[in-house]
């Protein structure tokens, strides 16, 4: 019987859950295709998976030894020679950074085709895919004809689903034969951000400020309206490219995504690179000098102004409220 396998990032052994929505793609493609569906896992606490995956409906559980520091090239020819060992049908990781970066190795070492950030699979001789593009912004349909498919789920798109059958799933180590060279690259120490409040990610009002803003000074009254609403201050690349706020405040294609009720944007053009980092966004509100600029168009809420002048009024205004 052929096997497919869902790659399993974790925390202590506890997976995470973009790897519990892979599971949920894996689990289709393998009633898809008659596999038994397992897992695989890396890390010194990679076994621990075993006992969180069972309501899942994974059967095997393959922890792969070798390099417990996460070591993208290791765990991509750790994850290649499983692939080979078992002759699997598919590979489905979580499309998150270290799932599409291992499963690259594992594709190059393989040299199969890849298929990133899918919502649906329609499995068959050739696989009938969606999947995102430009960062969600457009949807494609694509076939897929390998020995072996390599698919990332797309996050955050995807429901956590049980099985209807719970497992017990059993745990068999497997070592691949890695090179000293595998492990150029291997993760060194882990360093905690030193951003306060709520995080970017999860904040409920998201305060943005873009080159409008002009300066690093221009924040602290975006500060102030984000601290009065209980909200974090995000930024667009073009005022962290300038030095104005951290990497970490980015929202967009290459920062974070979020998905507050209220996104004020301030002084922020919404070139679509920055639209795909807040999409997930209930309600925009734009405060911005041209009404001609694309973010005004997306919005629900608009003001035409400076925001040197909006945002002190609109800090004074809910100081007066409460
Ligand atoms: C591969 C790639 C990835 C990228 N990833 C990202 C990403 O993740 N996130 C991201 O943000 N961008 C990203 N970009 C860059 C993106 O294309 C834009 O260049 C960037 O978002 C522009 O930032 P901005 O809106 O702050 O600046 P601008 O486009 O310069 O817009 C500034 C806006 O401020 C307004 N303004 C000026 N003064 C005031 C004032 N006093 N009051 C009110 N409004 C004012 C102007 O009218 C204008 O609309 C990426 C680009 C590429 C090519």
């Amino acid at each position: 019987m052929s096997t497919v396998l869902a790659f399993v990032e974790h925390e202590h052994g506890e997976p995470t859950e973009t790897s519990l929505e892979a599971i949920t793609l894996a689990r289709r493609v393998a009633t898809g295709t008659d596999s038994v569906l397992g897992a695989v896992a890396f890390g010194a606490e990679g076994a621990g998976v075993a006992e969180h995956l069972g309501a899942h409906g994974v059967e095997v559980v393959h922890h792969v030894e070798g390099s417990d520091d996460y070591a993208p090239q290791a765990w991509g020819e750790g994850l290649s020679e499983l692939v080979s060992d078992l002759d699997a049908e598919a590979v489905v990781a979580p499309g998150s950074d270290r799932g599409h970066e291992v499963l690259t190795h594992a594709a190059a070492g393989q040299d199969l085709p890849m298929a990133a950030n899918c919502t649906e699979v329609e499995v068959g001789e050739t696989y009938e895919l969606t999947r995102q593009r430009w960062g969600g912004s457009l949807v494609e349909h694509a076939r897929l004809e390998a020995p072996t498919k390599l698919l990332t789920a797309a996050e955050h798109e995807l429901p956590i689903e049980e099985a209807d059958d719970a497992t017990d799933p059993a745990v068999e180590t497997f070592e691949p034969d890695l090179e000293d060279g595998h492990r150029r690259v291997s993760l060194d120490r882990l360093e905690e951000s030193d951003v306060e409040g709520v995080p970017l990610g999860e904040a409920r009002v998201v305060v943005g400020g873009g080159r409008g803003v002009g300066g690093p000074d221009g924040y602290d009254q975006l500060e102030e309206l984000a601290d009065l609403l209980g909200g974090a201050v995000g930024a667009s690349r073009a005022a962290v490219n300038e030095g104005w706020r951290p990497h970490d405040d980015q929202v967009g294609l290459t920062g974070t995504k979020i998905s507050p009720d209220l996104y004020i944007a301030c002084g922020i053009s919404g070139a679509v690179q920055h639209m795909v980092g807040c999409k997930g966004a209930d309600r925009i509100l734009a405060i911005n000098t041209d009404p001609e600029a694309a973010i005004m168009q997306k919005a629900e809420y608009a003001v035409v102004g400076d925001l040197h002048e909006v945002v002190p009024e609109l800090n004074e205004a809910i100081r007066g409220e409460r």
